[in-house]
């Protein structure tokens, strides 16, 4: 009997308290953080030096039909460097 009116008092006072913190503390914490299923934020890998990277901040090219993704035009640029030195 006496937990029961312990925990009453407990629950009491943390809905107190709640109530308190709610009106004035400051509530910006996790608003804008959470990623919100962006699914054109995939990770794709550079083929050049194999880092994972954001799809949005990768630097397109097409070579033979294929959609590539560099991390940087500078990879871009050896990559392509590297194959037209293989190719020849
Ligand atoms: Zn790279």
């Amino acid at each position: 009997m006496r937990y029961l009116i312990i925990l009453g008092l407990i629950y009491f006072a943390y809905r107190t308290l709640k109530s308190w913190m709610l009106p004035g503390g400051p509530s910006k914490t996790k608003v804008s953080r959470e990623p919100a299923g962006e699914i054109d934020d995939v990770m794709v890998k550079d083929p050049y030096c194999e880092v994972y990277f954001p799809k949005r901040n990768g630097v397109h090219l097409t070579i033979d039909g294929k959609d590539l993704y560099f991390c940087g035009t500078e990879c871009r640029d050896k990559f392509i460097a590297a194959r037209s030195k293989r190719d020849v």
